[in-house]
């Protein structure tokens, strides 16, 4: 069925970038043949789940969307991978996204334009825009993508579905090829809570290859998720409800924190002094870690490399420039930039210093209250092609979502209604570290 949705819709969304039928159904027969032979099935046993192309698939093309890892073959696979083979999940083909995750509609992908299920003329949000579209579009039940400062939760909002970004930690990066590895976390897109807490459990978990991977117990997310929390103390940070925000999104925010109240939950005014650097601060911590892991890519170890003739440098350079799209370009100049001395203190370590701020609003906040709401972008879907030349404009549908990133925490995205041109809109839920199992039971709550 899913396959059958796929060859209809994917001629309009361009969700995915490699899919093979046949294996899938190879797949799907080994999981058959285990069933028959009355073998323990794992948790997604027969599931379909498709996976961002930043995450490594052994034996499969991973490109991150871009030209400089178009031929590119792991020869292993992610931890998350694992984790859904040995769950008897079906792997099923690779998302479109943003070039090495860096944008926030997909536009930035070397191949093709994802569109959004909703209305064919928007953007999908990125940058795991591709996983997104697949699931909203019904091409598959589940999808991983990734959130270094809103991918997962974005794209989640825009297209009507449930994007999860877990604590940093949660999930092992083992696989994930970098874009900033202090902000990176894989995470689950689904219809709903529960399939959302069903990938989530499959791919939790320490992995030592990741000594980021927190060594902690994994709970059972479903075992309590019908279970309301009571007393609900919901914290509105302020500064989420600011004068970028677009004012059909804020009164569907603003309806679903009244269904939380008469829920019973309470409503308190929270601030978050430091988010209006956030964003400031992300576009520099992110720039330069990834202006660091993006160095490997030099026409040498991986990938595309120049046909011109050169000597070593000229080599790196042409190859560099002929493999990497603009935004990925502008993002290094920003990031050896920033790094450089004599300017490192002035933007670099002020950036970490301000990070810490941020870091400290929430952990104040949290003393407050259990979770804070507030909306996941400012606007709707956007139309393709209206912000693709202003970087700048591009950043600000993250000014909500990077906050989380910066302080590590783990934040969800349900959907909470349409604007009336019948556009998805998302709500955002924050929780403290490791408290996934109460932000799926909060969110489980408005379902
Ligand atoms: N849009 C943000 C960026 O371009 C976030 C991307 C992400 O979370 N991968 O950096």
């Amino acid at each position: 069925a899913f396959l059958s949705a796929v060859q209809q819709r994917e001629p309009t969304l361009r969700s995915f970038l490699w899919m093979d039928s046949e294996d899938v159904l190879r797949q799907a027969a080994a999981v058959d043949a285990k069933r028959r032979a009355g073998q323990p099935l794992g948790a997604l046993a027969g599931v379909p789940v498709a996976i961002k192309d930043v995450l490594c698939t052994k034996g499969v093309r991973t490109t991150c969307a871009s030209k400089i890892l178009a031929n590119f073959i792991p020869p292993y696979d992610a931890h998350v991978i694992e984790r859904l083979k040995a769950a008897d999940a079906i792997l099923f083909g690779k998302t479109n996204m943003d070039e090495f995750a860096m944008g926030s509609s997909t536009e930035n992908s070397a191949f093709q334009q994802t569109r959004n299920p909703w209305d064919s003329t928007r953007i999908p949000g990125g940058s795991s825009g591709g996983s997104a579209a697949a699931v909203a579009g019904c091409q598959t039940p589940l999808a991983l993508g990734t959130d270094t400062g809103g991918s997962i939760r974005q794209p989640a909002a825009l297209c009507g579905i449930v994007g999860l970004k877990p604590t940093y930690g949660r999930v092992s990066r083992y696989g994930l090829i970098a874009y900033a590895s202090s902000l990176d976390q894989i995470g689950p897109f689904a219809h709903d809570v529960t399939d959302c807490a069903l990938l989530l459990q499959v791919i939790a978990g320490h992995d030592a290859r990741d000594s980021t991977s927190a060594p902690l117990p994994v709970p059972d997310y479903r075992a309590e998720l019908e279970n309301p929390v009571r007393p609900l103390r919901i914290g509105i940070p302020r500064e989420f409800f600011d004068k970028g925000l677009d004012p059909e999104v804020e009164s569907l925010v603003r309806q679903a924190l009244r269904e939380y109240e008469k829920l019973g939950a309470t409503l308190i005014d929270v601030s978050l002094p430091h988010s209006p650097y956030a964003l400031a601060a992300y576009y520099i911590v992110a720039p330069a870690e990834a202006s660091s892991n993006l160095a490997r890519y030099d026409g040498m170890h991986y990938g595309h490399r120049t046909s011109q003739k050169s000597d070593l440098i000229g080599t790196y350079a042409k190859s560099r420039g002929e493999g990497f799209g603009k935004e990925v370009q502008r993002r290094i100049m920003i990031g050896t930039y920033v790094l450089s001395s004599g300017y490192k203190d002035a933007y670099y370590r002020k950036a970490l210093k301000v990070r810490r701020l941020i870091k400290q609003d929430y952990d104040h906040a949290f003393q407050e209250c259990d979770v804070l709401m507030g909306p996941t972008s400012p606007t709707a879907a956007f139309r393709i092609g209206e912000k693709v030349n202003d970087p700048l404009a591009m950043y600000l549908s993250d000014v909500y979502t990077v906050g989380c990133n910066l302080a590590g925490l783990p934040g969800l995205s349900i959907p909470c209604g349409f604007t009336r041109e019948g556009l998805p809109v998302g709500l955002q839920l924050i929780g403290p570290p490791f408290s996934e199992e109460k932000l799926l039971r909060i969110a489980r709550m408005y379902e």
